[in-house]
């Protein structure tokens, strides 16, 4: 069947409201434009992001509403002017894009693209602005550009990361945001030598992506911290060696850890959006070449404070977005880490459900039961 240039209808799961559950529906996707590609998605999980936006209690809600941003899919059509792209690729939609052509872009040292950074508020296609997606001619709003709990989306071109596609969809869609996000921050951020100590403050699948990030860096010692004693036993099949809970100690846990350590861990990574854990995860690091990476999104009043003497005594303190890792360039090699097993995904897909049932998915998250939960579109 030709579907090329021709609008395709097919099952997503729509937020017609805040916190409501999603509803299946049938909607209309229209053809790529311009720098964009039509992706079937074969499989995607639920993030934070989504459920926080969906949620919708700290920022403009924006209803109807297509959400889902970490996916695996195969490329059905391109628009114009996309050359890097075609059909049949094996692809991971990324909510963070990259141009190629802007200052960030041509930075070895960043990825925040200006074109493609990011963008939480938009929700049509930066072409025209209009959406993709319609039911008997009402839009219905993208989500950071990627909108994968549709058996269809549309994707900047820029934001599509084309993989081996030898490398199973239902194993790496998880690459696309969490597990990248905290084993970046450890790898190419905090970039612990080996027989190194680390600290990862939090142990969501956040955290657990920066563990195994340790882990593959040869960490000597893997220190969990987190409020939340029930994370520690899943934590050690991550290379979790040791745990501080903060409320079991009457002393401030970056005293705890110095003691634990002789002065303090060589590295640290701060994955919980904690203020006082993140001044924790700098304050607990070694004195002389101690990093401390900051990875959790603070609330909007929050304020850093420490003496300015924890820097003068050589500790360093860095922030990073999406593991510093820019999405077309760097994605498809993290998948290879996978293929090479060097990096191990299975562990951190702990529920599975057909796309009919995607509120479970919801449910899992919201009780803190799954590190993720992969949706089989199609079932
Ligand atoms: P999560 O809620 O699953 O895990 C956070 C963990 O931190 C929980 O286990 C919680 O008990 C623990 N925690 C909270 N406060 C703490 C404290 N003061 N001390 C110790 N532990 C504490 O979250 P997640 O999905 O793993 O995400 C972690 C953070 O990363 C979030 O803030 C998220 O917004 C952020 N994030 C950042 C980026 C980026 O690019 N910088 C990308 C994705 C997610
Ligand atoms: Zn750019």
């Amino acid at each position: 069947m030709i579907t090329t240039g021709q609008s395709i209808r097919c099952k997503a799961a729509v937020a017609w409201e805040a916190g409501k559950p999603l509803v299946m529906e049938e909607v209309e996707v229209a053809p790529p434009q311009k720098h964009e590609v039509r992706i079937k998605i074969l499989f995607t999980s639920l993030c934070h992001t989504d459920v926080y936006f969906w949620e919708a209690k700290g920022q403009t809600p924006l209803f109807p509403r297509i959400f889902g941003h970490e996916a695996g899919g195969i490329v059905e059509s391109v628009g114009e002017g996309v050359t890097d792209l075609q059909p049949g690729d094996h692809v991971l939609p990324i909510f963070t894009g990259e141009c190629g052509d802007c200052p960030h872009c041509h930075s070895e040292e960043s990825n925040m693209c200006d074109l493609l950074r990011i963008n939480t508020e938009r929700g049509g296609m930066i072409h025209d602005g209009e959406s993709r997606f319609s039911i008997n001619g009402k839009p219905i709003h993208h989500f950071l550009g990627t909108s994968t709990f549709s058996e269809y989306t549309v994707v900047h071109s820029g934001q599509v990361a084309k993989i081996n596609p030898d490398a199973p969809l239902d194993k790496v869609c998880i690459v696309s945001c969490g597990l990248s996000t905290g084993l970046g921050a450890t790898l190419n951020v905090a970039k612990p030598k080996k027989g190194q100590s680390v600290a990862i403050f939090g142990l969501g699948a956040v955290g657990l992506a920066a563990a195994e990030g340790a882990r593959i860096a040869g960490a000597s010692r893997i220190i969990g911290v987190d409020l939340n004693s029930q994370r520690f036993d899943q934590a050690k099949e991550f290379g979790v060696t040791e745990f501080v809970n903060p409320r079991d100690h009457d002393k401030p846990v970056q005293q705890v850890i110095a003691e634990m350590t002789n002065g303090g861990v060589d590295r640290s990574v701060e994955c919980t959006g904690s203020v006082q854990a993140m001044i924790q995860a700098f304050e607990c690091v070694h004195d002389g070449w101690g990093v401390a990476v900051l990875v959790g999104v603070p609330s909007k009043d929050d304020a850093f404070k420490t003496h300015p003497m924890n820097f003068l005594n050589e500790r360093t303190l860095k922030g990073t977005f999406f593991g510093n890792y820019k999405p077309k360039t760097d994605i498809p090699g993290v998948v290879e880490k996978y293929m090479n097993k060097e990096l191990e995904l299975e562990k951190f897909i702990t529920h599975t459900v057909p796309f009919s049932e995607i509120n479970k998915a919801f449910d899992y998250m919201l009780k803190g039961e799954s590190i993720r939960c992969i949706i089989t579109m199609g079932a």
